[in-house]
């Protein structure tokens, strides 16, 4: 077994980044750059922060991904063997990366990643609880893209779906606490938080 301490200081001012011990992904409350754990040490990833909608407050805020992707379905086959058309586009979806049941993830991406919602800069704030990595982050894109094909109505027996990504951030997402619960102050998305 090969071990290596890494240091949890910001890559880009150098600010102890406070963690939880699953942690992969990192926002610097000092500075707001965002980082991911490497295999010795943090590598700086683009960051970002959703603004909450006007009337909503950020009480905490939780880390996600951002990521812009070019999504291509074809071979869509009904369970007759009918072909039906596919579509190909550019898509940004919003993906949070802290600990949640399946059905609120998807629930929470989902309205994340119709929302137009209105960035800005990282808050001075800490966003903690990031253990969602980007490659799991784009399995779970496709497996969205895949449940709402499955939801048009026709009786889907088959699809192929490509993910292709652009573009990633982390990115800050601001929630309120609702009866012990995260409310995003985004989209009004209630969800179990930890
Ligand atoms: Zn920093």
């Amino acid at each position: 077994m090969d071990f290596h301490l890494i240091n949890l200081d910001c890559p880009a001012c150098g600010s102890a980044m406070a963690a939880g011990p699953h942690d992969i992904l990192f926002l610097c409350p000092h500075c707001g750059s965002g980082a991911v754990l490497g295999n010795t040490k943090l590598d700086l990833v683009d960051s970002t922060a959703l603004m909450p909608v006007p009337g909503r407050r950020a009480r905490l805020w939780r880390p996600g991904w951002s990521i812009e992707t070019d999504v291509l379905v074809n071979a869509r086959r009904g369970t007759g063997g009918r072909v039906t058309p596919g579509w190909s586009g550019r898509r940004r979806f919003v993906i949070p990366a802290f600990p949640l049941a399946l059905e609120d993830l998807t629930l929470l991406a989902r309205a994340l990643s119709s929302a137009a919602g209105a960035t800005g800069e990282v808050p001075k704030e800490p966003c903690h609880g990031g253990t969602l990595d980007l490659v799991d982050a784009l399995v779970f894109i496709r497996y969205l893209v895949v449940g709402s094909e499955v939801e048009r109505p026709d009786d889907l027996a088959t699809v192929k779906v490509e993910i292709s990504p652009v573009s990633h951030r982390i990115v800050a997402l601001p929630f309120e606490i609702a009866e012990g619960r995260l409310r995003c102050a985004v989209t009004g998305t209630v969800v179990r938080g930890e």
